[in-house]
């Protein structure tokens, strides 16, 4: 038995990109078992032929349309406890983040950052790493939220 998987990479982070996997994604999908629905419509779902994982998400700024991903193997339960990031939300956050990160300087400075239990470097002008200072700007200014969700390769940790 055959199966497409093999056709469709890993999504780049491009809007045509995403424009593209919401047009493939209806047919794509009739191949694929549903294996987990999660509680904000995410879906994983498995390949019947080769085993290779999908989930299924709605990309809010594309009108809230469902597209397909893959992800790598995990089983219902753990899936269901925190499904993986998605592509879209990575997209975006990145997209705002860097215009804000243009006017900014994070050069790291030979200082330990002061949040509890991280030992990241201090940025310039600030006491606490990157990660940490755009967090504590986050709660006071109207900056993107870091993407919710389980990392998964060949994203990284999605924001940086
Ligand atoms: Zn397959
Ligand atoms: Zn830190």
């Amino acid at each position: 038995m055959s199966c497409a998987c093999g056709e469709y990479a890993h999504l780049e982070l491009y809007r045509e990109e995403i424009d593209r996997r919401i047009r493939a994604t209806k047919k794509l999908k009739g191949a694929l078992e549903l294996i987990a629905e999660g509680g904000a419509g995410d879906q994983l779902l498995k390949c019947a032929a080769c085993g290779q994982h999908w989930q299924s998400s709605r990309a809010w700024n594309w009108g809230a349309r469902e597209y397909l991903f893959k992800v790598p193997d995990i089983g219902a339960a753990e899936w269901l406890a925190e499904p993986y990031m998605k592509p879209d939300e990575m997209l975006i956050y990145g997209a705002s983040m860097s215009r804000f990160e243009e006017a900014q300087s994070f050069k790291e400075k030979d200082e330990a950052c002061r949040a509890e239990g991280c030992d990241g470097r201090a940025i310039e002008l600030s006491v606490l790493c990157k990660r940490h200072h755009i967090e504590s700007l986050q709660k006071v200014w109207a900056l993107p939220q870091y993407p919710r969700g389980r990392p998964f390769e060949p994203y990284g940790d999605g924001y940086t």
